[in-house]
């Protein structure tokens, strides 16, 4: 019996959901979300060709095009708690379903989120998600909201997205192991949501890296009217072998690379510590990079604090 479009949703997207008044199959979900609070709401639509090679792993691509969204909760310092999926699919491939759903429900139920409709036609492979979240008034961690003075922090470190796929494309050549943790980071991110839950109330800009420390970072600099200095020797590294860090194209991937959904935020001088102890109690690294101060742009710093002069920002899908 070939798989309908009913027959698809009913059987890989459809499953009971506690925090939702009515979910998958009817017209609309009805939500409760909690009195008092304020819905964060995001969207991100990952395309083949263009944010996933065509014939990738489908149990990743589930994951991944959850996480990019939790992602976004995370920067907005938002608990993540309702989804919609909307799935454009070439064919209706049951193997191909299982797994997509798997690799998304596994990621869902890590979050506590849940999948409450969305829509199915068939055309080019195209997922589309929106995202729902709660956050408390005034507690959003808003891109505008640096202030100069600020410290610059980064979680785990950036670029090991990027060299996986400049070994796809095959514009370098990483080892064994080294192309494991890239590609485990491409494929799979972690998105920081503890983190950014933890950082609301406490941190006051931040953004999630999709598009390159560089770019992401010169937008919290510009909605905040402020410039941001980026200390290159702060910056943490991945934990490559001593052949990949000597590549040409790792200053590139660190700076400008996409894909490494680590949250760069801004916070006082004054809650140093406790940016520490967050870092020891969550087991993550959290880096202080640099400063934000008046004027704009975001200026790369040496080790003599000169301004370093770089031919590469971030993506930019019209650029
Ligand atoms: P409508 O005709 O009202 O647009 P659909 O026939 O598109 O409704 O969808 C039927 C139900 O299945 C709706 O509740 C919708 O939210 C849900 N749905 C459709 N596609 C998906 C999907 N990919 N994942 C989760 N729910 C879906
Ligand atoms: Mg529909």
């Amino acid at each position: 019996m070939p798989l309908d479009e009913f027959d698809l949703i009913q059987r890989y997207f459809t499953r009971p959901v506690g925090n939702t008044v009515l979910g998958v199959g009817d017209d609309a979900a009805l939500i409760a979300p909690t009195p008092g609070m304020q819905l964060a709401v995001s969207a991100d639509t990952l395309v083949e060709g263009r944010h996933f090679f065509a014939g990738c792993d489908a149990e990743a691509l589930g994951w991944k095009c959850l996480a990019v969204n939790l992602s976004d909760m995370a920067a907005m310092g938002a608990r993540p708690r309702w989804f919609t999926l909307c799935l454009s699919l070439p064919q209706a491939n049951p193997d191909w379903l299982a797994a997509f759903s798997r690799g998304m429900f596994a990621l869902a139920d890590e979050h506590n989120v849940a999948l409450i409709g969305g829509d199915t036609t068939a055309g080019p492979l195209t997922i589309s998600i929106q995202i729902m979240g709660e956050v408390a008034p005034g507690f959003a961690l808003r891109r505008d909201a640096g202030q100069a003075g600020d410290d610059i922090w980064l979680s785990g470190c950036t670029g090991a997205a990027a060299m996986a796929v400049a070994q796809r494309y095959g514009q370098l050549q990483l080892d064994a192991s080294d192309l494991a943790y890239c590609a485990e980071r491409l494929d799979k991110p972690q998105p920081r949501v503890a983190l950014g839950l933890a950082l609301a109330g406490l941190a006051r800009a931040a953004i999630d890296v999709s598009d390159g420390l560089l770019a992401d970072l010169g937008h919290i600099a510009a909605r905040s009217q402020l410039a941001a200095e980026l200390r290159l020797m702060s910056l943490p590294l991945p934990p490559l072998s001593d052949e990949a860090m000597a590549l040409p194209a790792l200053d590139r991937c660190l700076l400008a690379g996409g894909d490494d959904y680590e949250l760069c935020f801004t916070a006082a001088p004054t809650v140093r510590a406790q940016i520490e102890q967050l870092a020891t109690a969550l087991a993550l690294r959290l880096s202080h990079i640099g400063q934000l101060k008046a004027g704009q742009g975001v200026t790369v710093l040496d080790a003599n604090d000169q301004p370093v002069r770089l031919p590469y920002t971030g993506f930019n899908h019209f650029a």
